[in-house]
């Protein structure tokens, strides 16, 4: 089975869509998202033209705020300090990487964890792996519920996750704990990457090395969740050996069209819990 991370995405965003305009005909109230983006970096113009685009066809009312290059990390600094004080704000997004000039740390530590629409803010992390109610990074989530339609009950199975990431990896790894998995992490330094991936009955890549995972690393019947992006000449590749692993494996997310468009999914979802909070 190759899961359809476009329509997966499409269902969910008409859920989100669904819900937004039911709220607006109640309160005539709808959620915001504000991007910032500092640079003209190209992949991040892309992301964040996405992002908005998306965010509009469900009723987010989407902004962005650009700053050049060499913008002052506390001209962005006073930005999010005026976005998190403003009520009409739902949800805040730094799109990264951010030029040398600007510490992330600082940058991340001062959005409002209740803005948080990446899951980024140490204190969603921290209710994360304690298992409580917080804002989920949006790769993983979305990785997880890709998965979840192949199998709703993930309890007692082997995850195994290539890459220990903030943004991917590690996040993954407890939102597969809060699902009963066992989990496994390997990353750069692991020995024997291929005799771990063995034992996954579900392989979750997030590496950005392309090819990395090959045909004779997978159990049949595994689900595996390609996360990666890379770019070879003019194709996007992942990090999973597609065309020869389909044939074997019980489910695989294919690259371009599968996690991809459920994160931004994921992204819209987490807005869209942001603007619910703060009406109750
Ligand atoms: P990262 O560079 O921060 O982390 C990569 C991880 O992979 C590291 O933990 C590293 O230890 C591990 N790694 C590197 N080489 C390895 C190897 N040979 N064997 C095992 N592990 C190895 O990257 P990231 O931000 O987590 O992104 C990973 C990939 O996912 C990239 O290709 C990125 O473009 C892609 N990505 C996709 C989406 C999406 O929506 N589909 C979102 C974010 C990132």
């Amino acid at each position: 089975m190759i899961i359809d991370g476009k329509k997966e995405a499409e269902i969910l965003r008409n859920e989100i869509k669904r819900e937004i305009s039911q709220i607006k005909k109640k309160i005539n109230k709808a959620p915001s998202l504000h991007v910032i983006l500092v640079g003209n970096f190209a992949p991040s113009e892309i992301y964040v033209r996405n992002k908005i685009k998306k965010s509009k066809e469900v009723g987010i009312n989407s902004k962005i705020i650009r700053y050049p290059k060499d913008v002052k990390e506390e001209e962005v600094l006073n930005k999010i300090d005026e976005l998190n004080k403003d009520n009409e704000v739902s949800g805040i997004l730094v799109q990264l990487p951010l030029p040398k000039q600007i510490n992330k740390e600082k940058i991340i530590k001062l959005i409002n964890p209740l803005k948080d629409v990446d899951g980024f803010h140490p204190s969603n992390v921290g209710n994360l792996a304690s298992g409580y109610s917080s804002m989920i990074p949006c790769t993983p989530f979305g990785c997880l519920l890709l998965i979840k339609k192949v199998e709703k009950n993930l309890s007692g199975k082997h995850a195994v996750i290539i890459g220990r990431s903030n943004l991917n990896g590690k996040p993954m790894a407890q939102l597969l704990l809060k699902e009963n998995c066992t989990v496994t992490i390997v990353h750069s330094k692991t020995k024997n990457i291929k005799d771990e991936c063995l034992k996954a009955e579900i392989l979750v890549v997030a590496a950005g090395i392309p090819n990395l995972v090959k045909e004779d690393w997978v159990k049949t019947n595994s689900i595996i969740i390609d996360v990666g992006i890379n770019k070879l000449e003019n194709r996007i590749v992942g990090d999973v050996e597609f065309e020869k692993i389909k044939e074997k494996v019980k489910a695989i997310t294919p690259v371009p069209g599968g996690v991809g468009p459920m994160t931004i999914a994921c992204l819209l979802k987490n807005t869209l819990k942001c603007f619910k909070a703060r009406l109750t």
